[in-house]
């Protein structure tokens, strides 16, 4: 592979890199315009790993649901976004108005089965459910106001995203149209090597702003961090950690860290996305591009059901990692 390292720098022009000039610099993709439909399949390394962890993950995302409402009820962010069945939408309201907690659905959708950076609009073949604002009672009329007005600064605010993602975010999601901000948030992160026909980089950065494996429903903050190793997002992603310790889903913590931990690798080419982790590959839409792109974020913990293998992310060594395992309050 033909290749130079850089930072966030343009190129410079020198002997050896005209070819690269011509192909992507920094933290911008060289898109080429069109996106796939949004979809995301999962396929397991092994039907270990399958029995294992899909389990593990389906109480994950059921815990990390609850934990952004309790997060809204614990003060840690004035309001929160979450997507709910017709059973919770039915159930939830009436279980918290005693907490002062108010849910206003804002759109039906069709029912994720997967993250998807987009909306899926419902259908009669597929269970819908509600993006559904979550807010003390009264807080709830300023949300909608900003809502309504689809003011995206205020509504980033609102929901506790720090001001350094949302600046990331009005960049390259509002502006130029990305709904994949893997690679530039790795590229602002670590070394890009810029390639003509292949570019990466390498990350190793903490497991809390760890977003390549919420394909699989794992992640510790809602949002998507300017870079891997923002310390506003760590600093959330504890304190919704903590809160989930602190309300009795301590064991799915301890999974989603396990997670969060493993080394991983996301890699786009021809607009899809490949995600390898120990335990599953996933394929979804990405941005576009005729190169390849390629973010691997070293581990520090390996599962016993992971797949073996001598390329990254696999591994013949399989450990976790000793520091691992919180405790009540640690967070
Ligand atoms: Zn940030």
């Amino acid at each position: 592979m033909a290749g130079r390292t850089e930072s966030n720098a343009s190129a410079v022009a020198d002997n050896d890199t005209v070819q690269i000039l011509m192909g992507p610099t920094g933290s911008v993709m060289e898109r080429l315009g069109y996106r796939l439909p949004d979809f995301t399949r999962v396929s397991w390394t092994s039907e270990d790993a399958r029995s294992v962890w899909q389990p593990r993950l389906a109480a994950i995302r059921e815990a990390w649901k609850r934990i952004e409402c309790l997060s809204v009820l614990e003060g840690i962010r004035p309001r929160a976004i979450v997507s709910l069945t017709p059973e919770e939408l039915a159930t939830w309201p009436r279980r918290f108005y005693p907490k002062d907690l108010l849910f206003i659905p804002l759109q039906v959708q069709g029912a994720p089965d997967h993250y998807s950076s987009t909306v899926a609009m419902p259908t009669t073949s597929r269970r819908i459910s509600f993006r559904v604002a979550v807010s003390h009672r009264g807080r709830m009329a300023d949300f909608l106001g900003a809502w309504d007005a689809d003011a995206q600064d205020r509504i980033a605010e609102l929901l506790g995203y720090p001001l350094c993602c949302f600046e990331f975010f009005r960049r390259f999601w509002i502006e130029q149209g990305y709904r994949d901000t893997t690679w530039p948030a790795a590229a602002a992160t670590g070394v890009a090597v810029i390639g003509q026909f292949e570019s990466s980089v390498e990350i190793n950065t903490p497991p809390e702003t760890n977003v390549l494996c919420r394909w699989l429903g794992a992640r510790a903050v809602p949002h998507l961090p300017c870079t891997f190793d923002c310390r506003e997002s760590v600093v959330l992603a504890r304190a919704l950690l903590n809160v989930g310790v602190q309300s009795g889903f301590d064991g799915e913590v301890q999974w989603l860290l396990q997670i969060l931990r493993w080394p991983v690798e996301w890699s786009a080419l021809n607009g899809i996305a490949e995600i390898k982790t120990p335990i599953a590959k996933v394929s979804a839409a990405t941005e576009t591009t005729s190169t390849k792109y390629v973010v691997r974020r070293v581990g520090d913990g390996y599962p016993a059901e992971g797949a073996t293998g001598i390329t990254f992310p696999y591994s013949t060594v399989k450990e976790q990692a000793a520091d691992l395992f919180l405790t009540k309050g640690v967070l």
